[in-house]
């Protein structure tokens, strides 16, 4: 459905939760242009300044069902007890202008896209430690004390993963994360 892909275009990032990979994500759309977000559809609500179409596509469970049904995701899973996919036509609308398409997934959707795209590259963001990553979640304040319990317990699963991907990068100081991740994306 995705023809001819050029996967060394295709660049996944996972990190447990709170662990730092929203703000270097952003930091990365910021710098360069040709990367381009993949907008994830979600079932769960918007959280502090997100919106549709930018950070998500927000949609209901019925409709996300809907959407299962008609083949429309290359990949789905449920995550922290909401549902999260990629849709096709999300890739393809990036791919076919020759950028950069930038996945941010759980290990889920990064285990199943590194099967549907050999050769894409797929970056694990590993904290510092388990207490700095809970300091982080609770520092950013946009979650309530049982999603912040749910999303530790998942991030301490997810951490068992990291081995799967092909890079892995502390993010202990952001600047060299930064740095570390572009190089990643540039080195051909
Ligand atoms: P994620 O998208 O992985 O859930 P965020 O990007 O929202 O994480 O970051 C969680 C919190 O940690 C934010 O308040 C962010 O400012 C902070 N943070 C991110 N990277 C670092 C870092 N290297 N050192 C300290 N705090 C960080
Ligand atoms: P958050 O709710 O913090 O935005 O995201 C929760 C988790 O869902 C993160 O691990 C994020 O990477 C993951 N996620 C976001 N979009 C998708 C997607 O399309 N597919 C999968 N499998 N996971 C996703």
């Amino acid at each position: 459905m995705l023809g001819k892909t050029r996967n060394s275009n295709i660049i996944i990032v996972t990190a447990p939760s709170g662990c730092g990979k929203t703000t270097l994500i952003n930091m990365l759309l910021k710098k360069h242009t040709d990367i381009e977000f993949s907008i994830s559809t979600t079932t769960r609500q918007p959280r502090g300044n997100e919106q549709h179409g930018v950070n998500y596509y927000f949609t209901s469970i019925d409709e996300f069902k809907n959407m299962i049904s008609q083949d429309e995701f290359v990949e789905w899973a449920k995550v922290h007890g909401n549902y999260y996919g990629t849709q096709y036509s999300e890739i393809k609308r990036i791919l076919d202008k020759g950028n950069k398409c930038l996945l941010d997934v759980d290990v889920q959707g990064g285990l199943n896209l590194m099967k549907i795209f050999p050769g894409c590259k797929s970056i694990f963001i590993e904290p510092p430690s388990v207490d700095e990553l809970e300091r982080r979640l609770r520092d950013r304040k946009t979650d309530s004390e049982d999603t912040i319990r749910l999303r530790m317990q998942d991030s301490i699963d997810e951490l068992m993963f990291k081995d799967n991907y092909r890079y892995r990068v502390l993010n202990d100081k952001l600047e060299n994360a930064f740095i570390e991740i572009e190089r990643i994306i540039y080195d051909e």
